[in-house]
């Protein structure tokens, strides 16, 4: 099945090259904090190869195993489950300060927990969101030159295709990643500026236009999603607050925005099924209101939906709108991933929930009922779901007036 020229080491010497060039983009004398699992060790060799000759002054992979956090669920004493590693965050958050880099390595078992109790894994994962959030901050406030890149894993393989063999599997999901990764090419470090052109271009021409709202039609779609006032849209390459321009996801396909919390009204209908901590939701269908669900059905999983949507009252409102088209890769490749990181780049998409702000202009010194007033919404949950596909068309709004932006999936061309 391979029709690649280049052979799996090659693949995976440049998925390292493009996450250290193109993702971090590491400076001369800068660290590099990375953190992976244990099957990422050939992939960690070549990123910290490719990072020394990048000029970092040290490179730290903290490794973790998936075996060794399912013995803590299977063999932890009760106050385990509210105890985190706060010093080891504490470290992290001041190597952010001190100039660090952080890297993420994704591909993990995505249903390691399934069969572990659920009061115990909202435990341990509040304690450690607690623990962590000083580091968390810098990245989600973009302080600092940050990225996540993919390995593939045996379960995770084996997960996406249940009916090849565990060989196969992992060759299969490895090809969907490279693909997707858009390493499979002559010079991936070039393509990738290339890639970054088309998505500024794009965020460019919608800043331009300073839509009011996009209109949404297709099989079980109508939908109006205003926008923020000031909002930005953004994609591809960004500079962080310290001044290193890099791509925190590789992949990504997506230009997005914030949505206004209080201007969305209709009904819309998922494209793809969505992965939610183990579970599957499928055949979403909701209404909006004033910019609330005020109804929600899905086909499978709609108890996992409505738990969802009782997580706080933002919870109900949606903070991003994403424009990606069919024709992406990741799309074409019509793999379901059960990871945020590529499904969320093969469609269109809402995310319910917690806004981001760096998606708006002259938000600085705003409060929070300020921002909620423009437009951004809060909450504790951020869960992206596909709405997009070669079935549906998109309007910008601005003015009373109409503009075809994407027909059957695809921008329309200008
Ligand atoms: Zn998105
Ligand atoms: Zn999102």
């Amino acid at each position: 099945m391979a029709t690649s020229s280049f052979t799996h080491e090659q693949l995976l010497d440049r998925l390292a090259e493009v996450a250290v060039r193109t993702g971090v983009n590491i400076t001369s004398g800068q660290q590099l904090v990375i953190t992976a699992g244990l099957e990422a060790v050939p992939l960690i060799r070549r990123i910290t190869e490719h990072a020394y000759k990048a000029g970092a002054s040290l490179v730290t992979t903290l490794y973790h195993d998936d075996e060794t956090t399912l013995a803590r669920f299977i063999h932890g004493h009760e106050e385990s489950f509210d105890t985190a590693s706060t010093w080891l965050s504490n470290g992290m958050a001041e190597a952010f300060r001190n100039g660090a880099a952080r890297m993420a390595i994704t591909g993990g078992n995505p249903t390691l927990l399934k069969n572990q109790n659920p009061k115990r894994i909202a435990r341990a994962s509040k304690a450690s969101a607690a623990a962590s959030r000083p580091a968390m901050e810098l990245i989600t406030q973009f302080s600092i030159n940050w990225n996540i890149v993919a390995c593939a894993t045996p379960e995770w393989a084996q997960q996406i295709f249940p009916d090849l063999s565990a060989e196969d599997a992992l060759a299969a999901l490895w090809k969907g990643i490279f693909q997707a990764s858009r390493v499979d090419v002559a010079d991936p470090v070039a393509a990738w500026a290339e890639h970054n052109r088309t998505l500024h271009a794009r965020a460019a021409m919608l800043n331009e236009q300073r839509f009011d709202a996009l209109h949404f039609t297709g099989p079980g779609t109508d939908l109006t999603v205003g926008l923020a006032d000031g909002h930005l849209w953004t994609g591809g390459a960004e500079e962080a607050g310290n001044g290193v321009v890099c791509n925190p996801n590789i992949p990504t396909e997506e230009v997005f925005t914030t949505p206004h919390c209080a201007r969305v009204e209709g009904t819309v209908s998922s494209t793809k099924p969505l992965f939610h901590q183990g579970s599957l939701i499928d055949g979403i269908q909701v209404r909006f209101e004033k910019g609330r669900i005020v109804e929600a059905h899905a086909e499978k999983g709609e108890d996992v939906l409505q738990r969802i949507l009782e997580s706080d009252e933002g919870a109900r409102r949606i903070g991003e709108v994403a424009l990606v088209p069919h024709s992406s890769p990741i799309s074409q490749s019509g793999i379901l991933y059960r990871n945020t990181l590529f499904d969320e780049n093969a469609a269109c998409h809402i995310a319910l929930g917690q806004a981001y702000t760096s998606c708006m202009t002259d938000i600085e010194g705003l409060s929070e009922e300020e921002l909620i007033a423009r437009g951004a919404n809060h909450s504790i949950i951020h869960i992206d779901w596909m709405i997009g596909s070669d079935k549906i068309d998109i309007d910008g709004l601005k003015d009373g007036a109409r503009h075809p932006l994407m027909r059957a999936g695809e921008w329309v061309k200008d």
